[in-house]
């Protein structure tokens, strides 16, 4: 197999893994389930493509400092995310509240928006609920 052949089998491979599984993925569990696929892929690879992807605009990366990144397909054009710092969860939220700030804030500034970063931190409803329960 060339070498060019083998880059587009991985690249496929990694995106096939996001889109079936329809959920955010860190990159070990990327690699965890590109390796059922493709055997012998490095996680290096798959850092690499899922960054040239993440640049190109095929992914979209969720970033929670002192977290590794989650990746998944680009679906809609605005949606913000929830992440739960109890469980670790991340939740998709489509809000038009949210598509309204940008085209408020973009025509303000005369600004070409094209990506958009919302994230809310704290506690999802289940962690909420099980305060006082485990004695914090
Ligand atoms: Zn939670
Ligand atoms: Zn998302």
């Amino acid at each position: 197999m060339s070498t060019k052949t083998r880059q587009t089998k991985q690249k496929k491979a990694i995106f096939d893994v996001l889109e079936i599984e329809d959920t955010h993925l860190q990159a070990d569990e990327v690699c965890r389930l590109v390796r059922k696929r493709v055997k012998n892929i490095s996680l290096a690879t798959i850092y690499r493509n899922l960054e040239a992807m993440t640049h190109k605009g095929v992914l979209h990366e969720v970033c929670v400092s002192g977290l590794p990144r989650w990746y998944e397909v680009k679906k809609y054009e605005c949606h913000g995310h929830l992440f739960c710092k109890k469980c670790e969860q991340l939740f998709d939220v489509v809000d038009c509240g949210m598509c309204f700030a940008k085209n408020r804030m973009e025509s303000k500034m005369n600004f070409c928006g094209e990506e958009v970063m919302f994230l809310v931190m704290g506690r999802c409803k289940e962690c909420s609920e099980k305060i006082g329960e485990d004695n914090e």
